[in-house]
């Protein structure tokens, strides 16, 4: 994905890792600057003016994201020493994240790569700490090092809840699973926790705003709710694999494709193919030759009006520019791929040719079977 989709600017590197600050960012760097300026620095500090007031909340509030930065820092060293790669580290309206897309090699891995963060935040509190103690008694760093102290130790503190996807909740995982050998058991019990802990916090945050703290209340809720949302996409991540792991390909994918003629009209495809027999991708040959695919979004593309005068040929996606991925390749894997690169079809090769269509709508029916049969 480039980065106008992604939403976010990317803003360096640090260590060889792409570090990104998603737009969300500015929401809750706005909305800690305004917690500061309007509570905590006031009430210390009323002889400031407006300026002097901001500017030490702003300057605050980007310090508190570099110490979160520090955090998924200690994340990224960590996998990378475990030899698990790290995509980027990605500031965003929740804080940070490290995205380390490979599965942790080993329990005790999944427990230095996720405790390490927690341990990150707590050194950083103890530092803001003695900084305090070194700064005159009243002063602006005195404050300002007293409000790192605090929001660094409520942020490891917080991050060694053990419910998924928490530090906490994976460092569960790793103990779990280090004691029972069983990957996919530790998951959906970390995941579990996760969700406990996630409506939790929405009851918590609702009753917060009941009691007249509409900010706070709403902002704990709109947290429970991420990891509520995390937690349950984990679990259901980890059933689908469970089902789909050690299966092919070539088990789902549909032998029975139609090839199409790349003269023949879009119309026509759509009201003999589609419509009257329920297909939703074609090979289209030209010259006897396979030489690309046409599935719906790529009619989609076509205004309906152009539908008559539009060859077969002229709206699919060319064999050379889709992905097509070896029958003997893993259903899970393949799955996982197609759903982060938005792909609903892929055309089946065997020995360099094209012998059968693989679709999101067969895994999801195939699925289903699994799950029917596995009670
Ligand atoms: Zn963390």
């Amino acid at each position: 994905m480039d980065e106008t989709a992604r939403h976010t600017i990317p803003l360096g590197r640090v260590f060889g890792i792409p570090v990104d600050l998603d737009y969300s960012w500015f929401l809750i760097f706005g909305l800690f600057t305004w917690m500061l300026a309007v509570g905590y620095y006031p009430q210390r500090f009323p002889q400031w003016s407006h300026v002097q007031n901001w500017l030490m909340s702003a300057t605050s509030s980007l310090l508190l994201f570099v110490c979160v930065l520090l955090h998924e820092l200690g994340h990224s060293l960590v996998a990378q020493r475990y030899r698990v790669s790290v995509g980027r580290i990605t500031l965003f309206i929740f804080g940070g994240v490290s995205e380390i897309t490979a599965e942790p090699p080993s329990a005790s891995a999944e427990f230095w790569i996720s405790i390490v963060g927690p341990l990150v935040s707590l050194a950083v509190a103890f530092l803001f700490g003695q900084m305090q103690q070194l700064t005159v008694r009243g002063s602006a760093l005195y404050a300002m090092a007293g409000y790192l102290w605090w929001l660094n130790l409520a942020l490891a503190i917080f991050n060694l809840l053990p419910g998924f996807p928490l530090d906490g909740g994976r460092v569960l995982r790793a103990v779990v699973w280090g004691a029972t050998n069983n990957f996919r058991r530790a998951t959906t019990i970390a995941a579990s926790t996760g969700r406990f802990f996630g409506y939790a916090m929405i009851f918590f945050g609702l009753w917060s705003v009941l009691r007249g703290d509409i900010v706070g209340g709403l902002w704990i809720a709109f947290i429970g709710w991420f990891l509520e949302s995390a937690a349950a996409a984990q679990i259901q991540q980890t059933l689908v694999k469970g089902l789909l792991v050690g299966h092919k390909v070539s088990e789902v994918m549909n032998r029975n494709f139609l090839s199409l003629d790349g003269a023949m009209s879009i119309a026509d495809v759509v009201e003999h193919h589609v419509l009257a027999a329920g297909r939703r991708a074609f090979l289209v040959s030209e010259n006897g030759h396979p030489a690309g695919l046409l599935t719906l979004s790529a009619i989609r593309h076509v205004p309906r009006g152009a539908w008559p005068t539009t060859a077969a040929a002229q709206a699919m996606i060319p064999l050379a520019d889709a992905i097509a991925i070896p029958s003997s390749a893993e259903l899970w894997t393949t799955f996982e791929k197609m759903g982060r690169d938005g792909v609903n079809q892929l055309p089946v090769v065997e020995e360099g040719s094209v012998v059968g269509m693989l679709s999101r709508d067969d895994i999801v029916d195939y699925l289903r079977l699994l799950q029917q049969i596995s009670g």
